[in-house]
């Protein structure tokens, strides 16, 4: 069976560096509050006001490590509700004449630019790469592994377009919004399993195990684009096994 990705829901958050951070605490190290999942990563003790044109968040957690940049991450629901207009995914200047004024308890920051949508990403370490047939800066498409009955099950959706990023200190996660998670009905913990990447198409990892792959199965496999991937204990009709050779529909 393909591996499972857990998933962890971002709310919004930014990371600073030492001079922000004295900038805005007079403090020059971040307490932690929480450890998060990512090795090194950990919610801190330190929240600062984030005012933006039309609105404003009276608590927004800093996340460390310490970086040598500050970066503000926030939900498209979040920039609307501050009246800004973010880039996705990249560090970009806001457009002309907007800002978001970061306000500490000894300073404040008034930031143009380093405030982003974040992008939907799977962490994920060199071993999990090669078993899921992915490598760093892929897209993958990905889905909810909601169980039928599920009350999020009517929200079930494919995600395309979800960054690889691959190093050998990740744990295997995907992070995504709170309006992506709330879209589709996940919270942190919840499973998504990847649909198809580079080379094709998986089966869903969650429908009953196959014992035996037909030459119908197959005929579908072609008419809908999909590989099949041949797990260890399944059985392959011969002339199943003679169409698969012959569209290259077989993946293991
Ligand atoms: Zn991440």
């Amino acid at each position: 069976m393909q591996k499972l990705i857990p998933v962890g829901v971002s709310n919004r958050h930014l990371h600073v560096s030492r001079e922000v951070l004295e900038k805005l605490f007079g403090i020059s190290e971040l307490t932690v509050y929480k450890s998060l999942y990512q090795k090194g990563e950990f919610a801190s003790e330190q929240i600062v006001e984030m005012i933006g044109p039309a609105g404003k968040f009276s608590h927004v957690r800093i996340l460390g490590a310490l970086r040598n940049y500050v970066q503000v991450e926030v939900s498209g629901t979040d920039a609307y509700h501050l009246g800004i207009h973010p880039p996705v995914g990249k560090f970009a200047a806001l457009p002309e004449g907007e800002s978001v004024t970061l306000k500490g308890p000894k300073g404040s920051l008034v930031l143009t630019e380093n405030i982003m949508i974040a992008r939907r990403h799977i962490h994920i370490n060199p071993t999990d790469a090669a078993e899921l047939g992915v490598k760093d800066k892929d897209t993958v498409f990905v889905a909810p592994a909601h169980e039928k009955g599920d009350k999020m099950e009517s929200r079930l959706c494919i995600m395309g377009n979800v960054l690889i990023r691959v190093h050998e200190d990740f744990l295997l996660q995907m992070h995504i919004d709170m309006d992506e998670a709330n879209a589709i009905g996940l919270k942190t913990g919840d499973q998504v399993f990847i649909v198809s990447n580079s080379i094709g198409f998986y089966e869903d990892p969650t429908a009953p195990d196959k014992k035996l792959i037909t030459e119908s199965d197959v005929r579908q496999a072609i008419l809908k684009k999909q590989k099949i991937l041949i797990k260890k204990g399944i059985i392959v009709t011969p002339a199943a096994r003679d169409l698969g050779n012959a569209h290259h529909i077989f993946t293991n």
